[in-house]
């Protein structure tokens, strides 16, 4: 017999194409009569398009968002969020974007209105990790949850086909660490079944065709599936590799999620058979890592740590960090076997299973 407790997270999403013509109605809807809109410097220009569709509801912007949330960035925000005497904010973007927007929230309990045009899935989760003087720390805490989330397919259709892919592997990671989680729970390893279906059919005919809008349409819903499983349950050694040697080594967020994912699922693929079960009959393959390992091949995936730029004496380092304050994990962490495991990534290798 089972048993499990399931957290449902409280958030308001609409999801389809043109639903930005609803941003209206939506601060509206939340009382809200000042917003800031928030981006990155690269998608200033569409933010400030929405910013007029607004009007008078549009109380400034701030297109200085980055990653990993630097807290000197949220500082300026913050000046920007007084200055303006905003009582919402509106995120544009990917996980740069949205992180902001949370940080506002941590310290203002704004209200957050988020438009994510990645597929990081941020949006729907209480995480977030901050960066002071190089350090990264991460909280969960409802406070930063968005309340609303506007998915609008039109803004995915032109996000780059490298940045495609990568986003929506970082996505079919939070699905699939979710299928071994300690505390999962049926309702979250159904939709992270789901969401790597969803990923796995969308992402190669964007490859194909990135103005496809079907698979486009497929792969935000995925994203939005992958962001709640990132958002309910306990995340494991695939997280745990990726913050650590994206940040010691300062290595782009979503490429590295892309290089680990099928070395992580092969460390765990023994301890977790069940998961490694559903990843094969979602994805069809012989096994979870096999399936992940094809599936890159056909996203044409960067595959290697080395061509993310992490140098090959980084191997012991990368080791080292991740046996520090490990996150739980259904195969014991232990250092020979996670070195080898991170040579192995960082060749290009391919990623063998551990008993
Ligand atoms: P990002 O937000 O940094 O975006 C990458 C680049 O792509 C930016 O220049 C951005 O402006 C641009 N971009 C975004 N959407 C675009 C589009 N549709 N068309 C063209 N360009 C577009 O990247 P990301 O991978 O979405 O987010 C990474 C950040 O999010 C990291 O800081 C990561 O730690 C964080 N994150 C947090 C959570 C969480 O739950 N807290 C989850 C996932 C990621």
């Amino acid at each position: 017999m089972q048993s499990f407790t399931y957290d449902a997270l409280p958030s308001r999403v609409i999801f389809g194409s043109g639903t930005i013509s609803k941003l209206k109605s939506e601060v509206d809807r939340a009382g809200c009569r000042r917003a800031l809109l928030l981006s990155t410097p690269e998608q200033a220009e569409s933010l400030h398009q929405i910013a007029q569709s607004l009007g008078p509801l549009a109380a400034g912007t701030f297109t200085q968002a980055a990653m990993h949330t630097p807290t000197d960035v949220t500082e300026r925000a913050l000046k920007q969020v007084s200055e303006c005497n905003a009582d919402c904010t509106i995120s544009f973007g990917g996980g740069s974007s949205t992180g902001l927007g949370k940080a506002i929230a941590l310290r203002t309990d704004l209200t957050q209105i988020a438009v994510p045009t990645t597929y990081a899935g941020s949006e729907v989760t209480p995480i977030i990790g901050e960066t002071k003087d190089g350090v990264k720390v991460t909280q969960r805490t409802l406070k930063v949850l968005p309340e609303i989330v506007i998915y609008d397919v039109d803004f995915t259709v032109g996000l780059p086909q490298r940045l495609s892919v990568t986003s929506g592997t970082n996505a079919i990671a939070h699905a699939v660490e979710a299928l071994y989680a300690e505390d999962r729970n049926p309702v979250i390893s159904m939709m992270a079944e789901q969401a790597i279906g969803a990923m796995g059919r969308a992402l190669p005919a964007i490859v194909a065709n990135p103005q496809d809008r079907d698979a486009r349409s497929e792969a935000l819903y995925g994203a939005w599936l992958c962001g709640v499983c990132l958002g309910s349950v306990g995340m494991a050694l695939h997280h745990k590799l990726c913050h650590v040697i994206g940040g010691a080594f300062d290595l782009p967020h979503a490429d590295t999620h892309t290089v680990i994912l099928p070395y992580a699922m092969a460390y765990n693929a023994k301890a977790a058979p069940h998961a490694d079960a559903a990843i094969a009959r979602t994805l069809g393959g012989r096994d979870g890592t096999s399936a992940l390992v094809e599936l890159a091949g056909r996203l044409g995936s960067p595959r290697s740590l080395k061509s993310l730029g992490m140098p090959e004496s980084g191997i012991d380092r990368a080791a080292d960090l991740a046996v520090q304050n490990p996150y739980w994990n259904p195969r014991p962490i232990e250092r020979t076997s996670l070195r080898a495991l991170i040579a192995a990534a960082w060749a290009g290798e391919a990623p063998k299973t551990f008993d």
